[in-house]
């Protein structure tokens, strides 16, 4: 299987879900990661990791089902 490409605003991204060491579920897109923030019944809300220290607004949507639905990958950083 491996990793899926998807294609987001022109781009290819390698997108990666994966569990920091703590557990937490993360995915990880071009060496960025993105923390899960919320989710409700349908999707779930995914922002870079570097959003509290840098402001970064990068965010990634995504159903429950883990299909990407919309992935802002442009970091201040
Ligand atoms: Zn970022």
């Amino acid at each position: 299987m491996g990793n899926p490409l998807i294609v987001a605003s022109g781009y290819k991204f390698q997108i990666t879900f994966t569990t920091s060491r703590r557990g937490y579920p993360i995915i990880v897109v071009s060496g960025y990661r993105f923390r899960k923030v919320t989710s409700n019944a349908f999707k779930v809300y995914w922002k870079c990791s570097a959003n509290l220290n840098h402001g970064c607004r990068a965010v990634i949507h995504t159903l429950q089902d883990k299909t990407i639905i919309k992935c802002h990958n442009v970091h201040n950083h």
